[in-house]
């Protein structure tokens, strides 16, 4: 007996017309994070975000660019996601046209997916705005309070990691991911797990290890972590499945998956048990929703991963989080970890129980405020 095949997640959405565009902004805020943030590949001291601004017909949208001004975590930046979008993605967006009929013109441009999600996540939340719906209903998908994760860079000390972890448990965080690299890692994570037993608890170590270090990363399958992220380099996908058979913890990508294919041949040869998806690494919302709706096809967990973003990406991930497949707690974390002001209001607060709700209102919900704007923007053009 043949399956029957599933229906697609975004066939509504491919069929949606791109509006008239009255005009198109690009406006670079800077924002000082409240803590660095560091991983095996850099460390973060403040949030260059390029944001989008569509007006159309007295409506207004804001979509977040997540590339960072360095090719550190992405090859693609700041600079080359602006040059990108004014000279090659931004002529072919003509109102009329389909989103599906934008995405294959897209298509002809390759990789550049942040470049790319920007459009096209202004697009649609520039269309649920004219709509008068909040995002998650134009995507099809319910309300649901998101269970928020938090993402822990490397710290100084054991010590000072264990407070940070003392922290996210007391704020009743629904699982605490700690980056590791080369020399910070197994004492780290027996440190955390001997102090909370119970704790759901993963680690990301941002490609910094080879397959030579499988025997080292296998005394971590002795502390029951929910997962292993991207252990090994950021373009591979076979060396992951080798490892994946020696260890007993399931492994996730990351930075490996830009596409649904590349989702679909990581499942195929058992490289991961879990992926993280970024709806900006993707591409974007639709292709994010093609990949969940993937991997739950294939019993692959999937959750929300983050870049650090403003208020402005972190809505837009809280709205996918309400898509089929994503059932594992995302990286989706209050605002205040990161910022002590942002650009929009309200910021994403935790409730009580761990769980943020999905903003109400049309597009994303939150409003930009034009002052706190102004304040933190270090460039602004008009491109239409
Ligand atoms: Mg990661």
């Amino acid at each position: 007996m043949t399956a029957v095949p599933r229906p697609s997640p975004t066939a509504h959405l491919e069929q949606l017309v791109v509006p008239a565009l009255d005009h198109v902004d690009l406006v670079t805020v800077r924002l000082p994070f409240v803590a660095p943030f560091g991983t095996s590949v850099h460390v973060w001291t403040v949030k260059d975000a390029m944001l989008m601004r569509l007006e159309s017909g007295g409506a207004t949208a804001w979509s977040e660019c997540v590339s960072d001004p360095d090719p550190f975590y992405s090859y693609e930046t700041n600079t080359t996601a602006r040059h990108i979008i004014a000279e090659f993605l931004l002529p072919l967006v003509e109102p009329g046209i389909t989103l599906g009929e934008l995405e294959t013109r897209f298509g002809h441009v390759r990789g550049h997916r942040m470049a790319k999600a920007t459009i096209e996540n202004a697009l649609l939340i520039l269309i649920a705005e004219q709509q008068g719906v909040p995002l998650h209903a134009l995507l099809g998908r319910p309300a649901v309070p998101i269970p928020s994760g938090l993402s822990i860079g490397l710290q100084d000390s054991p010590d000072a990691l264990l407070r940070i972890v003392d922290r996210a448990v007391e704020r009743k965080y629904h699982r605490v991911k700690m980056k590791i690299k080369q020399g910070q890692d197994v004492a780290w994570v027996r440190a955390v797990r001997d102090r909370f037993p119970g704790l759901p608890l993963m680690v990301d170590a941002n490609g910094d290890y080879t397959l030579d270090d499988a025997a080292h990363l296998a005394e971590l399958d002795a502390f029951d972590l929910t997962m292993v992220e991207q252990p090994l380099s950021y373009t591979d996908i076979i060396e992951h499945a080798t490892l994946q058979r020696s260890l007993k913890t399931p492994l996730c990508l990351d930075e490996s998956i830009h596409t649904l294919a590349d989702a679909a041949a990581a499942i195929s040869i058992g490289a991961c048990r879990i992926i993280n998806i970024k709806q900006g690494r993707v591409g974007g919302l639709l292709e994010s929703m093609r990949i969940a709706h993937h991997c739950a096809a294939h019993g692959v967990g999937v959750w929300s991963g983050g870049m650090d973003e403003t208020g402005i990406g972190r809505a837009v991930n809280i709205h996918l989080q309400t898509a089929e497949g994503f059932t594992i707690p995302g990286d989706t974390a209050e605002t205040a970890n990161y910022f002590h002001e942002d650009v929009i209001d309200t910021p994403v607060v935790l409730r009580a129980d761990g769980y943020i709700d999905v903003p109400p209102g049309p597009g994303i919900g939150p409003r930009v405020v034009a002052d706190r704007l102004l304040k933190r923007t270090i460039h602004a053009e008009r491109l239409r």
